[in-house]
């Protein structure tokens, strides 16, 4: 294996520990309305993750468990609440939403001041203008991840696999800013010869939620990848009956490449860092007005 593992894990604990004293410092404590609707078991994981992860950095968590019978405007009135409760700078409404509630809705009646995930249609649209804005906190993860490598992906092709919302689109427009200034294709499910993008990408953010959508065949030599994907196999060997992979194949992909983030362990971790980052922001907007 010739490739540096790019930890997700290490640069979460440094943006953290930063994180968690520049909240030691705010006339305000940072605080994260995080409401769960329904019992699904990654959904609580998730969760129950990101409320630790806000204590541990001393901002305050405020959990709101709602039944997954709860209706829409039920739903809708916590929101409001949040919005007007002058303690809460982030709200996180975990998704998935049961099946009976419309989640663009939901999404937004976020106000988006408070709106730590970037998911609202405003800040979408100011993210892609290039107005000042909650950067989604997977894509944002993503860039932090490419910068801690080292590099510079200036004039650089990256490939993006995946036109989702929450991340293949907002990481394609990320990576196309100014700032970042790399040359983007963004590959999907209509993508006709996958390999033919990606065999010439300097970095491949893959994010299409299946294993093996990226082999080291479908690599050149020295390029970057960045592994989006979680999915569960089954896995005798683990007491709990499985493991986590990402949608890149690991070992083939780690020949070739000359950094890969590891599932888990690499973007992951970033997820829940780039909210905490958020909330903080939002904080502090908060208390300079
Ligand atoms: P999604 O299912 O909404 O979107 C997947 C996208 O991949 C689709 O746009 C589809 O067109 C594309 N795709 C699927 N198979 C493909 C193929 N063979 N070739 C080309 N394109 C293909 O998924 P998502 O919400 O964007 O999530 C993607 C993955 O990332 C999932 O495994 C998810 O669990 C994971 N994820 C991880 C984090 C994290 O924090 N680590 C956050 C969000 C999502």
């Amino acid at each position: 294996m010739g490739a540096k593992i790019i930890s997700g894990k290490e640069l979460s604990a440094s943006l953290r520990a930063q994180i968690a004293e520049e909240t030691a410092k705010l006339p305000v404590r940072p605080g994260l309305g995080v409401v769960l609707v329904g019992d699904n078991p990654a959904s609580v994981s998730y969760v129950t993750a990101k409320e630790k992860a806000c204590r541990e950095t001393g901002m305050y968590s405020r959990e709101i468990r709602l039944p997954a019978e709860t209706t829409k405007e039920a739903l809708l009135g916590t929101i409001r609440e949040l919005n007007s409760d002058e303690a809460i700078h982030g709200i996180l409404v975990q998704l998935p939403l049961p099946k009976h509630i419309p989640e663009k809705e939901v999404i937004e009646a976020i106000s988006p001041d408070k709106d730590v995930d970037g998911f609202t249609a405003i800040n979408v649209g100011r993210m892609l203008i290039g107005e000042k804005c909650f950067l989604p906190c997977t894509p944002h993860g993503i860039l932090k991840l490419i910068e801690f490598a080292g590099m510079d992906l200036s004039g650089k092709h990256a490939v993006v696999i995946g036109r989702s919302n929450i991340v293949g689109k907002p990481v394609a427009v990320l990576l196309a800013r100014k700032e970042t200034n790399a040359t983007v294709t963004l590959c999907h499910t209509g993508t006709n010869d996958l390999k033919s993008y990606t065999r010439q990408a300097d970095v491949v953010v893959v994010a299409a939620g299946r294993p093996d959508t990226l082999t080291g065949d479908m690599i050149k030599e020295g390029a970057v990848v960045i592994d989006v994907g979680v999915n569960r196999i089954p896995d005798e060997t683990r007491p709990s009956g499985f493991r986590l992979v990402g949608d890149a194949d690991f070992e083939s992909c780690a020949q070739k490449a000359s950094a890969i983030t590891p599932v888990p362990g690499g973007v992951g971790p970033m997820t829940i860092t780039m909210l905490l980052w958020n909330t903080l922001e939002s904080a502090k907007r908060h208390a300079a007005r």
